[in-house]
């Protein structure tokens, strides 16, 4: 069979990466072994514009915001169902000195930190004695609804292939690439942290980060806003709360961590008014990288190799537009962001 694109894997990165292809009229095969615990699927699904202790704005949010916000309205339509939502942070400051550096951002991050009318509210459902600040515009993205969704229309098109890609069956050549009975002009690897295993793509940059969440129900709380002191409680499916994440860079195995589950517990209950299960433990590795950068792009030696990857932990508001300029690289040799283009590491792969 004869394609223009073989991707492997589906998490968010294949899944926006091939609807762009597609949707630019290229005919496209997606590899992807069945992984319920690949970072997508454990993700939160936050787009938080102003991150961390000190409210850093994120690299490129002006531009990449409202694009992710277009191109999920889209999928919405494409594959009818409820996929994002728009919302807001609360930010409940856990001491006098939050509330103090928060306060001192205002005016510089004035489009995305507001001060929050609310308090009275929240009162019912949690302790606090600080005050409440606001982060917004900020998006919640259903991506478990959405990788399983656009997996289901790879199937009804003919366009996904269920097991585990290996090199071995592939041949590499100056004109494509054969996998099996299909040849490809190019193979885009967007397989997450299996990237640093990818002979073509291990010399980059990567990192390790391993993430944990825990699945609550917490009957009576409400659900409009994403809320956080430290840990995030984010809306998640089946009327439950996603409660997370931990970043931990020197794991030793992908064990759920009962140190992370007690943490979490002794939090909520002081935090939390109301009574809380907890249904899950859930554990994946972000695709993370030193630089935070994204890798995207063409390997400079072997043209018929492409990388998108390198997300780390902010794959929900980089995915979208980098797969969207990705595809017009290839399709019609539109210029990628340097910074993202894995070019800039062309020495390290020339080695
Ligand atoms: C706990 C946690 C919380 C997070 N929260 C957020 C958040 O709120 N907001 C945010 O923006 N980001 C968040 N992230 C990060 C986000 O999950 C990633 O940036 C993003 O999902 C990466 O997508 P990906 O497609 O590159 O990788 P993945 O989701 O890992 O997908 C890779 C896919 O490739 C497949 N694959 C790999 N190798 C092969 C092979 N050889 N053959 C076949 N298939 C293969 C895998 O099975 C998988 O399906 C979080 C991550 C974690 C772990």
């Amino acid at each position: 069979m004869e394609v223009d694109y073989l991707i492997i894997g589906q998490g968010l990165a294949g899944t926006l990466l091939s609807r762009s292809l597609l949707n630019a009229g290229k005919k496209v095969i997606v590899v992807d072994e069945t992984n319920n615990a690949s970072a997508s699927r454990v993700a939160g699904g936050i787009v938080n514009p102003v991150t961390g202790k000190r409210l850093v704005r994120s690299w490129m949010i002006e531009e990449l915001l409202p694009f992710a916000l277009t191109m999920y309205r889209e999928l919405e339509q494409e594959l009818t169902m409820s996929l994002v939502q728009e919302c807001s942070i609360l930010d409940f400051y856990a001491t006098d000195g939050e509330r103090e550096i928060f306060n001192n951002k205002l005016e510089e991050e004035k489009d995305f930190l507001h001060l929050s009318a609310d308090g009275d509210k929240w009162q019912q459902y949690f302790r606090f004695n600080y005050g409440i600040g606001e982060i917004a515009p900020c998006l919640l993205v259903d991506l478990r609804s959405l990788i399983i969704g656009w997996r289901n229309h790879l199937s009804e098109i003919g366009s996904l292939m269920e097991h585990q890609f290996s090199w071995l069956d592939c041949e590499v050549t100056a004109t494509g690439i054969s996998y099996k009975d299909i040849h490809a002009q190019k193979i885009i690897c967007c397989e997450g942290v299996g990237g640093a295993q990818n002979p073509y793509f291990q010399m980059l940059p990567w990192s390790k980060d391993k993430g944990e969440a825990l699945i609550a129900s917490i009957p009576g709380l409400s659900r409009t806003h994403i809320v956080k002191q430290g840990i995030s409680i984010v809306p998640w499916q089946d009327g439950l709360f996603w409660i997370g994440a931990a970043h931990d860079w020197k794991f030793t195995d992908m064990e759920p961590t009962p140190a992370f589950r007690k943490k979490v517990e002794l939090q909520l209950d002081y935090w939390l008014k109301l009574p809380y299960t907890i249904v899950d433990h859930i554990v994946a590795q972000r695709p993370a990288n030193m630089e935070r950068k994204p890798f995207v792009g063409l390997h400079p030696v072997h043209d018929s190799i492409g990388i998108f990857n390198g997300m780390g932990g902010k794959g929900v508001s980089m995915c979208p537009w980098f797969a969207n300029e990705f595809a017009a690289h290839l399709v019609n040799g539109i210029p990628l962001t340097p910074t993202a283009d894995v070019r800039r590491f062309e020495r390290i792969l020339k080695r």
